[in-house]
């Protein structure tokens, strides 16, 4: 599964039990991926497509939860990528699709479904969403519809491919409320707002609840930055290898083992939170390393989670 994938999974997870926040998702996942299509007499339908199947279920059980709406999933073998399928959400022509394209119609981020819309203008975001909740639901929504983030162990790359450029706008304007930069771009007629950096694709997944995927990206940042830190700590003084350096030298090689082992998530939280302060921090003695702790920690307990560490490390060569 490509991370992408992976991080929408865990989108599916969070808990939307509003209704404010279910429609406003699924309105921005709409405008992402979404097609109105008009019958004869002038009835609409809506056609959005997906990669996810599980994308493609949560949608079906919410129009038809919020809305009444009839729909079905059509399923097909992607022609570009053998093993892949696109999943397509229908809801065929019917009188009820009005009353999504009027909510839809609320939301002046330039659809363009939305007739007579003043797309030049930008409305305070605050009149747009019934509450902070809901602005975090669109942008789910946008990822869910538009989003691919690229495998943290190659390169640091989130973008949202809009249907136009004043979405784009409306999802940097959305984002800055939130302290996230998204540019947004124009590349090849297709348009998008993007972050690269490890930091800016983290407060992005956080902002829109992607806990697990999070957990992930750290992870990779831990392997990377103690294949660093061991460099530079045995680069640094080699004179100076008393015990504390060698000491901090074995468990920092006991940190990256598990964290290539992909163990680093499965430990509780405070020998994680160890393990990377201390993957952080290679050079600080432990007094110090101590004080870096949320809830505080003796130098003999930090002693001894770190030790674990390193038992916890020696049992997989075992
Ligand atoms: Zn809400």
């Amino acid at each position: 599964m490509t991370f992408t994938l992976d991080v929408k999974e865990q989108l599916l997870r969070v808990n939307t039990s509003r209704r404010c926040c279910r429609e406003t998702e699924f309105l921005a996942f709409l405008r992402m991926c979404g097609n109105v299509s008009l019958a004869a007499g002038g009835r609409p339908g809506l056609l959005a497509v997906t990669g996810s199947a599980g994308v493609a279920r949560r949608y079906f059980k919410l129009v038809k939860e919020v809305w009444g709406l009839h729909a079905e999933i059509l399923v097909r073998d992607s022609r570009h990528f053998k093993k892949n399928r696109i999943y397509t959400l229908r809801i065929p022509p019917q009188e009820e699709v009005r009353e999504v394209l009027a909510r839809l119609a609320k939301i002046p981020d330039g659809n363009p479904w939305n007739a007579g819309q003043d797309v030049g203008r930008m409305t305070r975001l605050d009149d747009v969403f019934s509450g902070e909740c809901c602005k975090r639901a669109y942008l789910r929504g946008a990822f869910l519809g538009g989003g691919f983030v690229s495998d943290p162990n190659r390169s640091y790359h989130l973008e949202l491919v809009c249907q136009d450029i004043y979405q784009a706008h409306f999802l940097a304007a959305l984002g800055a409320e939130y302290g996230l930069n998204l540019k947004p771009a124009e590349r090849k007629g297709r348009f998008l707002v993007y972050c690269k950096g490890a930091e800016e694709i983290c407060d992005f997944l956080n902002v829109i609840g992607a806990h697990g995927a999070l957990l992930d990206m750290e992870n990779v940042r831990v392997i990377k930055d103690t294949a660093n830190n061991i460099n530079r700590v045995i680069n640094c003084d080699t004179a100076n290898t008393d015990k504390a350096v060698e000491a901090a030298q074995r468990q920092l090689a006991a940190i990256n083992r598990l964290a290539q082992a992909g163990r680093l998530q499965k430990l509780s939280p405070v020998l994680r939170e160890t393990a990377a302060l201390r993957a952080e921090n290679p050079e600080l003695p432990l007094a110090e390393l101590a004080e870096l702790f949320d809830k505080p920690v003796s130098k003999a307990g930090l002693y001894h989670r770190l030790q674990k560490l390193e038992r916890l490390a020696a049992e997989l060569e075992g």
